[in-house]
């Protein structure tokens, strides 16, 4: 609960459309908490054909930093005063930092990725062979990251052959020494290429909803190859469950949720926040929900 929002509380929040159930507001509010800090961080829905205007009226009433969230990720990027490399090469943003005049645009997906493979595989990606589930913005900044971290192939998977296509030239753009293979819409020969990877990322919604299937059959699935799954609600998707069951080093979507809210947490603040407290702060609020 946030006690005291006066005239000089530092304000932060998230954009989207819709954004309701958004868990930004919580781990970043318990984080301004723990740390006392005078700062709230609120969920902000955006008209979907007003975002530049919602640009304008966030820097008016002195929103300092602001995440950005779906459907508003990328046709923001030309309303941005400057952008990150990392920003340029996903060609999305999901933070916002107002700093010498202007918003600054950021992507920590990548980073947040990064994170959970290091805490929850121990997975290098230097001379890996990956392969990715999907191509919306997720995909993108799994994909640029594993360039940036200097893997060996990437095999781009998924059901809509022109967006896996534009998000290969894409990376080929800036990463012109990685092998790039894309698979799509039929998957059929895509069960070659998980035998011979070190690395498998879903990346698409598919085992969010329930009575879901698996995005990619089960039975390709080995045990030296690890796993993650972006989703983080359900804990364990149907193709987590899988892996679990073959052996295969695993993990869910939560670590990159929230070390992807804490790097946007540092970059504002130039403070690391307490990753635990917001860990606490979401499992608390899902078992809530769970529960009713
Ligand atoms: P997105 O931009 O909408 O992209 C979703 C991708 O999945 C698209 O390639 C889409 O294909 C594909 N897809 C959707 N439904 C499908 C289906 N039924 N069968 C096969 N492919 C399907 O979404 P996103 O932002 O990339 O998010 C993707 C997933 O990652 C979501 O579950 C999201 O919650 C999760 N995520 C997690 C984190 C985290 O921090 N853990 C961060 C970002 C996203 P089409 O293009 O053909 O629609």
């Amino acid at each position: 609960m946030i006690s005291s929002i006066t005239g000089t509380t530092a304000l932060f929040g998230v954009i989207g459309n819709p954004i309701s159930h958004s868990y930004s507001p919580i781990m970043h509010n318990a984080a301004f908490q723990n740390l006392g800090l005078n700062a709230v961080y609120v969920p902000l829905e955006v008209p979907l054909d007003k975002v530049s205007e919602a640009l304008v009226g966030l820097h008016t009433v002195h929103f300092i930093g602001v995440n950005v969230t779906i459907p508003f990720k990328e046709i923001i990027v030309p309303y941005i005063g400057k952008l990150s490399k990392r920003a340029t090469i996903v060609g999305s943003v999901n933070t916002l930092h107002w700093t010498e005049n202007r918003y600054h645009g950021y992507n920590t997906d990548g980073e947040g990725f990064k994170r959970s493979l290091d805490e929850d595989l121990a997975f290098n990606l230097e001379g890996a062979h990956v392969v990715i589930i999907g191509a919306g913005g997720a995909a993108k900044a799994v994909a640029t990251e594993c360039a940036m971290g200097g893997v060996k192939s990437i095999t781009l998977a998924g059901r809509n052959e022109k967006k896996l296509t534009e998000l290969a030239y894409r990376i080929q753009q800036f990463f012109p020494t990685i092998r790039l293979d894309i698979i799509g819409p039929d998957l059929t020969p895509l069960s070659s290429y998980v035998k011979k990877a070190d690395l498998l990322v879903n990346a698409t919604p598919v085992g969010m909803k329930p009575g879901d299937s698996t995005p990619i059959p089960a039975d390709w699935l080995h045990s030296k190859l690890s796993f993650i799954d972006l989703i983080y609600n359900p804990s364990v998707t149907p193709l987590l469950a899988a892996a679990k069951d073959r052996g295969c080093p695993c993990t869910n979507g939560m670590t990159m949720l929230i070390a992807q809210g804490a790097a946007s947490f540092k970059i504002w603040l130039n403070v690391m926040p307490p990753l635990a407290v917001m860990r606490t702060a979401i499992e608390n609020h899902l078992n809530r929900v769970h529960k009713n």
